[in-house]
């Protein structure tokens, strides 16, 4: 087999846009995913203006036409703002500013674009390729990674290894960088529905005191449904070994609430309920000796912010930049990717963890839903935080 440069495990949107940095740099890049695509993630399908912004980037940098965000832009459902609602029946509608818009489209048909364009680019792609681990040198450098192939344990080396493989990620907990977070223990249970009224160009968060349901209008008139429950820790393992019945969690959610009800009255749920969880993922460093690390692998806060997108693929860029450098100078990556990911980063995890925590207060919920009846500021301030519109102004 050709030596590789770059192995990048886990085609997501982290893993597929560095793969496609590195293969235009003039890399060997090799890029491996468990799953077989197109595949289906759950997620609330909302790339927002900052995420869009990314992809622009990376398609002025070296345009390959139709580029990502071109076919983002043509196959997904312009989106012009949030409405967020609280309990009691606090509702703050906040529209992006001009030429400001986010874009809503599955993650089958998202992360479908995004492995064709690291295709595009010359990264050599392996589905069906489950990683269980890294392999080490001599010196406890990650050297490579184990394929676990119908029992047999084979092995892929590079010179570098960017783990992108999501929040569970096999590499980061194996080198013992990321943990699932003791705290918060919240659980997501999605599903596609038709027929769903009132949907308008707007992602919806209706927040509540015992959680938080995410309702995104998709092309073709489906409905994109979300629903964020914190669950103690006997729930949690029912979830866990899927005792728990996701579909009806997801409709009690729905019938328990009179907006959504309404709402819902003639719709038709047209996919399986898929749960994820626990969601919080605590990093301690985003990689170590020979491996770097991208997207959710390198921790995850919330989905509330939807913005989870805007961190993979500009993590992503990030990781694969610091293999660049790397490989080109010799000077271990880490410590600079971290540096980066912090300048990036920090303040959005600040704001994103604070509201993470008011989320999970009743009290906290019921404060902000008093406000936001009375005064809009902070909740369209968010939302544009949220957004990364300061990101995306033309
Ligand atoms: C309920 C919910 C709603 C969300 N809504 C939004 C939203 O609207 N907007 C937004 O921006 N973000 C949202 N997010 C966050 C967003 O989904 C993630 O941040 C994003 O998917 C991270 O991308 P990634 O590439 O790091 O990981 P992933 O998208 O998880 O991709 C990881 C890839 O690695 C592969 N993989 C995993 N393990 C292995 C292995 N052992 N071997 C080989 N391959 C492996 C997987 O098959 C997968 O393809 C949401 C998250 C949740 C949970």
């Amino acid at each position: 087999m050709t030596s590789i440069d770059v192995l990048v495990v886990g085609a997501g949107p982290a893993g597929s846009v560095a793969a496609m940095v590195l293969a235009r740099a003039g890399l060997r890049v090799r890029l491996v995913d468990r799953a077989r695509f197109p595949r289906h993630k759950l997620c609330g399908d909302t790339i927002n203006p900052g995420s869009l912004a990314v992809l622009d980037r990376l398609a002025a940098a070296d345009a390959p036409v139709p580029s990502a965000a071109d076919r983002v832009r043509r196959h997904g459902l312009v989106i012009t703002g949030m409405t967020v609602t609280g309990p009691g029946g606090a509702t703050v509608t906040a529209d992006y500013p001009a030429g400001v818009n986010g874009i809503a489209m599955t993650r089958r048909d998202l992360d479908a674009v995004l492995l064709d364009a690291a295709i595009a680019a010359g990264a050599i792609v392996d589905e069906q390729v489950p990683v269980s681990g890294p392999v080490f040198d001599g010196n406890g450098r990650v050297a490579g990674a184990q394929i676990g192939v119908r029992g047999s344990d084979l092995e892929l080396r590079a010179r570098i290894v960017i783990a992108a493989d999501g929040r569970a990620s096999k590499l980061a907990s194996a080198c013992r960088l990321s943990r699932f977070a003791p705290r918060p223990r919240r659980w997501a249970f999605g599903a596609y529905f038709s027929d769903v009224a009132g949907l308008t160009s707007r992602g919806e968060m209706h927040i509540r005191a015992n959680g938080y349901v995410g309702v995104a209008p998709l092309p073709g008139g489906i409905a994109n449904v979300c629903v964020v429950r914190e669950l103690d820790s006997a729930e949690a393992r029912r979830a866990a070994v899927r005792g728990t019945d996701p579909a009806r969690l997801v409709r009690e959610a729905i019938d328990g609430d009179p907006p959504l009800r309404e709402r819902f009255r003639l719709a038709r749920q047209v996919s399986p309920v898929a749960t994820l969880g626990p969601l919080a993922i605590d990093s301690r460093r985003p990689g170590c000796a020979g491996l770097l690390m991208a997207g959710d692998a390198a921790g995850f806060v919330d989905p509330m912010t939807g913005d989870g997108l805007r961190f993979a693929l500009r993590g992503g860029v990030l990781a694969a930049e610091a293999a660049i450098g790397e490989l080109a100078t010799g000077a271990p990556a880490c410590e600079a990717l971290r540096r980066a990911r912090v300048r990036e980063f920090s303040a959005k995890w600040r704001i994103n963890r604070a509201l993470r925590m008011l989320v999970g207060s009743r009290r906290g919920v019921g404060a902000a839903a008093r406000v936001a009846a009375v005064w809009d500021g902070p909740v369209r301030y968010l939302v544009a935080v949220a957004g990364d519109v300061a990101l995306a102004r033309p």
